[in-house]
């Protein structure tokens, strides 16, 4: 058994590979220093500095750009089954450093190991998977009209740009940049500010599998800067985001003047709505995982709880119970069940809700205070008393807090489930069928799941509707984003073609 020692030294090993060149861009297959210089990038854990990064502008876009559109043609016509070879090689070479990605992500971003071992594995299986669709990605229909033979296919894009948050950042790139590379699309990577390590592992982890330099580029830098930049690059044709609904506003506006496509993976206030009906020990469960792992730093986590009033002072008891034995501490502790928040801007942030939950009249059930201050800790946090119209309800707050609401009827648990800016996810715990079909019908969600938790299944469409986003990842949904339809008209004989200028 891994032990916070074991990770510790094998952490320091890792880490030594940044302190020693910091995190370079990469471009066309070359490190790169920032144009503007370099940032400090420093861990939530402990406060301290991990490393330099390269601060890309403009220029450094640029020629990320330029190097994307270079490599676009010979990756557009490899062959198929040769790109796919690629591919599965960057999910092995993810496999054989999955414990190195999944250290460095949680010193770079306060995420415990227990859940970011196996995020990063999920990063190797968004190669594969669609590393298995590279042969069928192109292929089209055949509509026969009664002169024409039509024939529709799909091409890649072109040069991509895909831009990531901070929370669980190297699974969320690969679930971008994965797809884009098997349409056969080029990329330039900005990843958030943040969490730099694990993109710069990604990309030496790609080249070393094999991709052509070029093909995949990161650069790092902030919003304002090399992420506007990428959005309005002419020779960009595409912009994968995820990351904060106002965010995705301004991604849309920074790229109307080239014209961009967006695909935009924004916030969420989930409900989580459990009817007395339902097997509450499961949903007990499924609750608390869903907005207590990954520090609820997690856009799809159930951070509006909607209780029936026959049974919410039971299981608000038996809420406050296990969450105030959550195991909150050292991320690379391999028990550890919550780890820091990500920056002292965020903490601020996830705090500050403690006083608007009081001032507002609800009730702090468990948690409500910061944690160890040598990091940006904060203990598990539950809110009860609430109602809808409250902050606490209608905010992202994006750490582990949740807010209970009580609900009467089927009727007034729709009405709150629905009266919210967002609609990415939604649970719904209850044992009659008919309910949960109509209840699932009316919901404003692009996912829902009913007596489960969030269990991503890669075929599936992921998506939000509302404030949660526009566009759809997953199967061949991501193609559909990365891909243009071509249609083809071939005569099949003779047909009359009106003549003008003929009399
Ligand atoms: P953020 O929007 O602040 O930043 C995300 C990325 O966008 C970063 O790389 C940032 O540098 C960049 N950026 C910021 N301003 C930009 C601009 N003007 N132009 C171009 N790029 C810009 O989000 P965050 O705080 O890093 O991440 C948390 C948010 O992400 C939460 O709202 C969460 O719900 C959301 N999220 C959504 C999904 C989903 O699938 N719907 C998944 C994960 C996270």
């Amino acid at each position: 058994m891994t032990t916070l020692d074991d990770n510790l030294k094998a952490l320091e090993r890792h880490l030594e590979h940044f302190r020693a060149s910091g995190v370079l861009n990469r471009i066309a297959g070359k490190d790169v220093p920032g144009a503007g210089g370099v940032f400090t990038n420093t861990s939530p854990v402990d406060k301290s500095l991990i490393c330099e990064v390269a601060h890309g502008t403009t220029e450094d876009i640029d020629a990320a750009a330029t190097a994307a559109s270079k490599a676009f043609g010979a990756w557009r016509d490899m062959l198929a089954v040769e790109r796919r070879k690629i591919l599965i090689k960057v999910a092995e070479g993810i496999e054989a450093r999955a414990t190195e990605i999944a250290l460095c992500e949680c010193w770079d971003t306060g995420q415990a190991f227990k859940f970011m071992s196996k995020a990063a594995l999920r990063g190797a299986e968004n190669f594969r998977y669609f590393a298995d669709q590279v042969v069928q990605a192109r292929d089209g229909l055949h509509l026969k009209s009664p002169t024409l033979m039509n024939v529709t296919s799909r091409v890649p894009m072109g040069p991509i740009g895909v831009i990531t948050p901070w929370n669980t950042p190297f699974m969320l790139s690969t679930w971008k940049i994965a797809p884009a590379l098997a349409a056969g699309c080029t990329v330039v990577h900005k990843p958030a500010e943040a969490s730099p390590l694990t993109a710069r592992l990604l990309v030496e982890i790609a080249e070393e599998a094999g991709l052509p330099p070029g093909v995949l580029n990161t650069v790092n830098g902030f919003g304002e800067g090399a992420g506007k930049a990428l959005c309005e690059h002419s020779l960009i044709k595409a912009i994968a985001f995820v990351g904060e609904s106002r965010t995705g506003s301004l991604i849309t506006k920074q790229g109307a003047d080239t014209l961009k496509r967006n695909h935009l993976e924004l916030g969420g206030k989930n409900p989580v709505i459990v009817f007395d009906d339902a097997d509450l020990e499961r949903a007990l469960d499924a609750v608390i995982f869903m907005i207590y792992s990954i520090n609820g730093e997690r856009c799809t986590s159930s951070s509006r709880l909607l209780i029936q009033d026959s049974v919410r002072e039971e299981f608000e008891a038996r809420l406050v119970g296990r969450i105030n034995r959550i195991r909150v501490g050292h991320p690379l502790d391999p028990k550890t069940e919550i780890g820091p928040l990500i920056s002292e801007e965020h903490f601020n942030k996830v705090t500050s809700y403690f006083d608007i939950a009081k001032t507002d009249g609800a009730t702090i059930a468990a948690g409500g205070a910061a944690g160890d201050p040598s990091g940006y800790f904060v203990k598990p946090t539950l809110f009860t008393h609430a109602d809808n119209r409250m902050r606490i309800a209608q905010e992202e707050i994006f750490g582990p807090v949740l807010t209970s609401i009580a609900f009467s009827s089927e009727a007034e648990a729709l009405e709150i489930a629905n009266d919210i800016p967002y609609g990415l996810t939604a649970y719904l715990w209850t044992n009659d069928l008919t309910r949960a079909l109509q209840f699932t019908d009316k919901l404003e969600a692009g996912m829902i799941w009913v007596n489960s938790e969030n269990v991503r299944h890669l075929p599936t469409p992921f998506g939000g509707v509302k404030a949660s986003g526009i566009g759809r990842d997953g199967g061949d949904w991501s193609f559909e984003f990365y891909m243009e339809q071509k249609h083809v008209g071939f005569a099949t004989g003779s047909h009359k073609i009106t003549r003008l200028g003929a009399s």
